[in-house]
């Protein structure tokens, strides 16, 4: 079979399209013919070895996967079932998804939700399941429509474009913070009301500003998380998932004791199951139907390293798709 494989010999780190014998994937009970990837902000930093993602060589990147049951040895899975698979460490730890089959812990997998095709699954990915597993952080903080606008930062990324998609179906006014000016059409498309320059949120600013957003969901970190904090009205909620301007949080406890700020981490990784199954039916009812088509380019697994590179450099908009089976 194909894959991407990561490999790491006197100390050069190179990410080659190779073939692999079936016999070499990892232990597990259900082995997948995956037919679809993705390549997430995860990804990029593991293909291009820029960030600590890979410590076992030579692994498999690809923190997602749907596909099709090949093998089976649990009981909930049968051969020629659909399902999809993010998280729990697979591509980082475990041979992911950017190969032709994964053999993981049926633990792990979802059966494919109803009203999804395998390739939808992976347009929305990891990205689109943490967005949505972030709208529902600011539901638990009691952020509705009617509270008042809601901040997407990251807004081109994948995270970011499926969180002002799933926001503006939602009824919610969303604006889209953005440091390329010329994606504004796009996330007004998606259904941004207004768009912000990142420039506004970048530089170092007040424990407290103007209150502005009933909420915010960040994908960046650093000052861009700290001025946000700063800005959300009283009793607002903050759902922080990612690190792509940074990992520091350069703020001060005023936006928590003065304004009952909350500020509530979002991990998709080790989601527990009923919550997982409960995300993934709410994105599948929520998400439009154009989004799969507005926001998704497609490619092959040969174009994951230069995708992997461009991704880090700022320059790929939405999610990029990849096609694993040759059929
Ligand atoms: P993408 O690369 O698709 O999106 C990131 C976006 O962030 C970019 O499109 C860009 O948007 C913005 N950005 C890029 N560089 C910078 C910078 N230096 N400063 C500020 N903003 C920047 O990545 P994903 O959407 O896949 O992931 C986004 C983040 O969420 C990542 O940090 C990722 O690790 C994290 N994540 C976390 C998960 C979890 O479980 N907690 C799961 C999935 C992702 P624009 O050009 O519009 O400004």
């Amino acid at each position: 079979m194909q894959a991407l494989l990561i490999e790491q010999s006197d100390g050069a780190y190179k990410t080659v399209l190779s073939e692999v014998s079936p016999q070499q994937l990892p232990p597990g009970n259900v082995t997948v013919d995956v037919n679809w990837s993705s390549i997430n902000y995860k990804d990029a930093l593991a293909i291009t070895g820029k960030g600590k993602i890979i410590r076992h060589f030579p692994m498999v990147p690809g923190i997602d996967f749907a596909g099709t049951v090949h093998h089976s040895e649990d009981p909930r899975f049968h051969v020629g079932q659909q399902v999809l698979l993010t998280g729990f460490g697979v591509g980082e730890t475990h041979w992911g998804g950017l190969a032709e089959q994964a053999r993981v812990n049926g633990d792990w997998l979802v059966a494919l939700p109803e009203g999804l095709s395998e390739r939808q699954a992976m347009i929305l990915g990891t990205a689109g399941f943490t967005a949505m597993l972030c709208v529902m952080a600011l539901e638990d903080g009691g952020v509705t429509p009617d509270k008042g606008d809601v901040l997407v930062t990251g807004a081109s990324g994948g995270v970011g474009s499926t969180a002002v998609a799933l926001l503006s179906a939602l009824g919610y006014q969303v604006t889209a913070v953005s440091g390329r000016e010329s994606n504004g059409d796009y996330l007004r498309q998606l259904g941004a009301a207004q768009v912000l320059p990142r420039s506004e949120f970048a530089a170092e600013g007040r424990p407290l500003e103007k209150q502005r957003w009933a909420g915010a969901i960040d994908t960046v970190g650093g000052n861009v998380l700290a001025n946000i904090l700063a800005q959300v009205h009283y009793s607002g909620t903050v759902a922080a998932c990612g690190l792509a301007g940074g990992f520091t949080l350069p703020t001060t406890v005023m936006p928590f004791i003065l304004r009952n700020v909350r500020l509530q981490g979002v991990d998709s990784v080790q989601t527990p199951a009923a919550r997982r199954t409960e995300a993934w039916k709410r994105l599948v009812k929520t998400i439009p139907a154009s989004f799969y088509q507005h926001a998704t380019t497609e490619i092959s697994l040969q174009e994951a390293p230069d995708v992997a590179r461009r991704l880090l450099n700022n320059e790929v908009t939405g999610r990029t798709l990849v096609k694993i089976s040759k059929a």
